[in-house]
């Protein structure tokens, strides 16, 4: 994604990149659900959506279901999109908040989310407002594997050199910069500014410059994963599903042709045969390959960019991937970096910059990911009570009380996540607010009542409107065709 991104966005300044990667060390080899953000990305890189989603699996993905995580058998999707429209000076989940209240016969929040009434009907379509209640947007899920091979194309039709081969060795300038990495086979390369996209081992931003860790473990604690693919069994929905587990929770991922499946927990809480054993008795589908594990601690680097080295992906940080965001950090180190990029060397305003942007993206996002473990009432599990008794980041206890007194929620301008995603998990969670907008009280229950009814009338009519998930994707020339068919 960087090489791709720094080709076709900087080009034209007669850059020479080089990327490296080493077939014998490989990839992570997880992360297939997306957010919306990817799509500008792929306009950014010129990337054609069809031959993109044929090239690598891709199904359309709308939001996430959450199942179990408020209290067993609860249900609720973050959609990406909006709830409702304005239908008064209040925001509009005030409207549903009181009808509720007043013991109306109101619908689920959900069902005022078009993504959400068609994510669970199995339809899509592309969205064909901007704004108002018909307005959405939608992300992908693919094989990451396919799209980092579909980008590495990308990039060296965009110029990019990419050589094979293991970094054995860093050289540094006297003056502490990086100055030359040296391969396996003895070749040298030199550069001016290296990007760090070297996973978990971060070779240059921690091995060579040790630039810190932020662990953030007390508050994201899950530290562990195991990963399946399995044969497709019911449906191919057009949405991620996380199942709330006894000690984490377990992902489904439908692509094309398999589903991705894995269960993320926290080693104090269960073993990992007993966290296997949670994942492989879960599966829809035949499984069609061998279970993995993998090893993470949540956190960041204390500067993702250090001297004349930018950290992107794994090497820069990790949060656990309950909302999808780590493909989409990458994305936004990238976007960033192309803003800031250097122009004859590193200036310190322009890295302050870049580590303080990154910085706020990654403390909202860790804020965002624990709400969902905080507000639990799965009682009686070591794991969720200790969740719900810990002591919070101080920005996270400030949007919870915002919410529970006034429901008021965060808005950001830019950045992940916005209203309507806290809105989501918050009443999704059963955090219901103590006091509503007063405003909701200039319009009669009679008028709100009908507001409400035609809005959800008009959504569900506009979801049976739409296409079957797989067929859009057939009749849209995006069915999957491996490389070379
Ligand atoms: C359990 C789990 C689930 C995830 N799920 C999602 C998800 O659903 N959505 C999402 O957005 N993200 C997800 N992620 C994150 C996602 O997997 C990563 O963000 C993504 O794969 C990018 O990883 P990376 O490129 O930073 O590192 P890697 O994939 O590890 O790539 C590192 C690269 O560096 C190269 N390299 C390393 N050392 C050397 C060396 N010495 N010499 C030469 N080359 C070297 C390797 O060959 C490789 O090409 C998940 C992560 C985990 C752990």
């Amino acid at each position: 994604m960087t090489a791709a991104g720094l080709s076709r966005s900087l080009g034209g300044l007669g850059l020479s990149i080089t990327l490296v990667e080493s077939d014998a060390i490989g990839t992570v080899g997880v992360g297939e659900a997306t957010l919306p953000h990817i799509r500008d990305f792929n306009r950014i890189v010129g990337i054609d959506e069809r031959d993109m989603m044929s090239r690598t699996a891709a199904t359309i993905k709308l939001g996430i279901e959450f199942r179990d995580w408020g209290r067993p058998g609860d249900r609720y999707m973050h959609p990406f999109g909006t709830y409702g429209e304005t239908i008064g000076p209040a925001p509009f989940h005030h409207y549903w908040l009181k009808e509720r209240a007043n013991g109306g016969q109101t619908a689920a929040l959900g069902d005022y989310s078009l993504p959400i009434v068609a994510g669970w009907n199995g339809r899509f379509e592309p969205p064909s407002a901007q704004e108002g209640m018909l307005a959405y947007n939608y992300a992908f899920q693919f094989d990451a594997g396919l799209y980092a091979a579909y980008l590495a194309d990308v990039a060296q039709a965009a110029g990019v050199k990419r050589q094979e081969g293991r970094i054995v060795e860093t050289r540094r300038s006297d003056a502490g910069d990086i100055v030359s990495v040296v391969l396996d086979s003895g070749q040298v390369i030199e550069g001016d500014l290296f990007v760090d996209c070297s996973g978990f081992r971060a070779l240059l931003i921690e091995q060579e410059l040790q630039t810190g860790f932020e662990d953030w473990s007390h508050w994201l604690p899950c530290n562990r994963a195991w990963a399946v693919p399995c044969a497709i069994g019911a449906e191919s929905t057009p949405f991620t599903r996380a199942t709330a587990r006894d000690a984490g929770w377990q992902w489904r991922i439908p692509l094309q042709h398999r589903i991705g499946n894995g269960h993320v927990y926290c080693e104090r809480y269960s073993t990992d045969q007993g966290a296997l054993d949670v994942l492989m008795g879960n599966l829809e589908g035949t499984p069609i390959a061998e279970p993995r594990q993998l090893v993470f601690k949540t956190g960041k680097r204390r500067q993702m960019w250090n001297r004349n080295v930018v950290a992107i992906g794994l090497s820069g940080g990790f949060l656990e991937p309950l909302e999808s965001t780590s493909i989409d950090l990458i994305q936004t180190g990238i976007l960033k970096l192309i803003d800031l990029f250097p122009t004859d060397r590193c200036e310190l305003a322009d890295v302050s910059e870049y580590n303080r942007l990154m910085d706020l993206e990654y403390g909202r996002i860790r804020d965002f990911l624990l709400l969902h473990y905080v507000a639990n009432q799965r009682e009686g599990l070591p794991f969720w009570d200790d969740m719900r008794h810990m002591e919070l980041p101080a920005s996270l206890a400030a949007k919870m009380d915002a919410f529970r007194s006034r429901g008021l929620t965060p808005d950001y301008s830019d950045g992940l996540f916005l209203l309507q995603s806290w809105l989501s998990v918050f009443i999704g969670q059963n955090i219901i607010p103590e006091t509503l907008d007063p405003r909701v009280d200039t319009m009669s229950a009679g008028e709100r009542q009908a507001h409400l009814e035609r809005i959800h009338s008009t959504l569900l009519e506009s979801a049976e409107g739409m296409e079957e998930h797989l067929s859009f994707i057939h009749q849209y020339g995006a069915s999957f065709k491996q490389s070379g068919a």
